[in-house]
């Protein structure tokens, strides 16, 4: 029997709501060298590295949540390819009982070098975030010139081995939102998924508005304008993503994150950690929870599942961008870890 399919050995982590968590998002970093103006302020102080949580560490947390029912986990940041020595967490995670998805998402700056030495590790598939296929356009929502290595990067995946290629792309009006078509096209030319996230209010700044949102359901009707699509049969109900296929049959896909104007909170699965050390149980939480100074404490695993247990079990039942009663999270995306 393959590891991942062994029965975890500890009872499931579930919420008050009685949501199983099966995924866990690490951010490993909160360093990123590009400056997405929905992301991240341009000046931003890094957190000092001791305050980080060491691979070990992580890998750890890994292994608790594992014995306890998480089936998938996700890398992030920040940028996690910032992070030194990544393949050898890739290593840790990978051998991981239980562990049945691993996953990695990256802006791609640096996966020419490190797409190889990551799937040796261990890592299957990534999903490369990017915004526009025009230069100047990503210079502008990004502040920094690097898409001609983003797209070195996501060639150096291909190469590599990795599949599938997931593409999130966060369309805004007036921005990037005119590229939709063309993004779906490079789904049908290459096979890629190319997932469409709706903008969330969890920027630095105040450029979030319903005037710059795109809604999912306006991308769908523009994009079948031009090839008509139909929603995939074989649905995964925990993903946050609504994929369509082509009903032409080309390959590749479109996928719609709708968090705002479709929010799949009933169906979350989800909890996150940031890189020092934070649980949090929703994005957009405005609580979160330390596991750093208890595993520094030299508690044992039970202390700290149990930890883990009694944080899980206060996991929101939604989120409130919408309904009046949303407060804004102090930490932006890319210190949550998106
Ligand atoms: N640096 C990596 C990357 O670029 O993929 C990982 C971290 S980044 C925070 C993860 C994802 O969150 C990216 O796809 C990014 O576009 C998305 N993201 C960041 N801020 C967002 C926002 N305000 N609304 C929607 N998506 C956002």
């Amino acid at each position: 029997m393959p590891d991942s399919d062994l029965p975890a050995a500890r009872a499931p982590l579930t919420d008050s709501f009685g949501r199983r968590i099966e995924s866990l998002r690490i951010s490993v970093t909160d360093r990123c060298d590009l400056r997405c103006v929905y992301c991240i302020p341009e000046d931003i102080a890094w957190l000092p590295r001791a305050q980080l949580l060491s691979l070990e560490e992580i890998a750890r947390l890994a292994r608790l949540v594992v014995s306890a029912g998480v089936k998938k986990i996700r890398l992030t940041g920040g940028e996690p390819l910032l992070r030194r020595d990544l393949p050898h967490l890739f290593e840790l995670l990978s051998v991981i009982p239980g562990l049945a998805d691993l996953a990695l998402t990256t802006n791609g700056t640096q996966l020419a070098r490190l797409a190889g030495p990551l799937a040796d590790a261990g890592l299957r598939r990534v999903n490369v975030s990017l915004d526009t296929l025009d230069r100047a356009t990503f210079e502008k929502m990004a502040r920094r010139d690097a898409l001609g290595r983003v797209l070195e990067g996501i060639e150096a995946a291909v190469a590599a081995g990795l599949r599938p290629i997931r593409i999130n792309n966060v369309p805004i009006r007036g921005l990037n939102d005119h590229e939709v078509v063309a993004f779906a096209g490079l789904a049908r030319e290459r096979g890629f998924e190319v997932r469409f996230i709706e903008f969330m209010p969890l920027e630095h700044g105040r450029r979030w508005g319903t005037d710059v949102l795109v809604p999912g359901k306006e991308l769908r009707e523009r994009i079948a304008a031009h090839w008509p699509i139909e929603p995939d049969p074989h649905l995964d109900p925990h993903s946050p993503s609504r994929d369509w296929l082509f009903a032409d049959g080309a390959p590749g896909r479109v996928g719609f994150i709708d968090s705002v104007t479709q929010p799949f909170c009933g169906a979350c699965n989800r909890i996150r950690l940031t890189a020092d050390g934070k649980l949090r149980t929703c994005l957009f939480s405005v609580r979160e929870h330390d596991l750093r100074d208890l595993l520094r404490s030299g508690a044992d695993d039970e202390v700290v599942l149990e930890r883990i247990r009694a944080v899980v079990a206060t996991k929101e039942l939604k989120h409130h961008v919408t309904d009046g009663l949303y407060v804004k999270p102090e930490r932006t995306m890319s210190r949550i870890g998106g």
